[in-house]
């Protein structure tokens, strides 16, 4: 547990949460500010700041679990689709510094999420992926 981070006190029980799910590795609980009916928000109990600080071995069996929370909100909420969500940093929108997924439930003719995109320069495209490959 770190001291300060409001996601350890809500895997410790120390603030409350509108909890779904919990085992040994994670807490899945109702995000209190919700893009849609259903967001949840998957957490490891372990204190990790972002996704390059969890373990590999930590991240396969967390996302697991994110599978397993989203496939049981799709049955029971219902809805017809759902995005996943990870926010790195603040210049990605992350608020809290503890590795969380969102599952955010979406149906059909709903608003999607929005990404604004532009238009691909091709030739800018190939001298990127020359850049990054790796
Ligand atoms: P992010 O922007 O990816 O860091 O997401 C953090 C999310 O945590 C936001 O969607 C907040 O609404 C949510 N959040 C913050 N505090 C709480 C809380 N006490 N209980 C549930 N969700 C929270
Ligand atoms: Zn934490």
């Amino acid at each position: 547990m770190k001291n300060d981070c409001i996601f350890c006190a809500i895997a410790e029980g120390e603030i409350p949460s509108f909890k779904v799910y919990e085992d040994d590795l994670v807490l899945a609980y109702l995000d209190i500010n919700p893009c849609s009916e259903g967001h949840t928000l998957v957490i490891p109990k372990a204190h990790y700041a972002g996704l390059l600080d969890a373990p590999d071995a930590a991240l396969g069996e967390i996302l697991s679990r994110v599978k397993k929370v989203a496939a049981h909100i799709k049955e029971a909420l219902p809805c017809d689709g759902f995005n996943i969500l990870q926010n790195n940093g603040p210049a990605a929108g992350q608020s809290v510094f503890h590795l969380h997924f969102h599952i955010v439930p979406r149906r059909e003719g709903g608003e999607p999420l929005s990404f604004k995109s532009g238009k691909g320069d091709m030739a800018a495209l190939e001298a990127l992926a020359a850049r990054l490959r790796f």
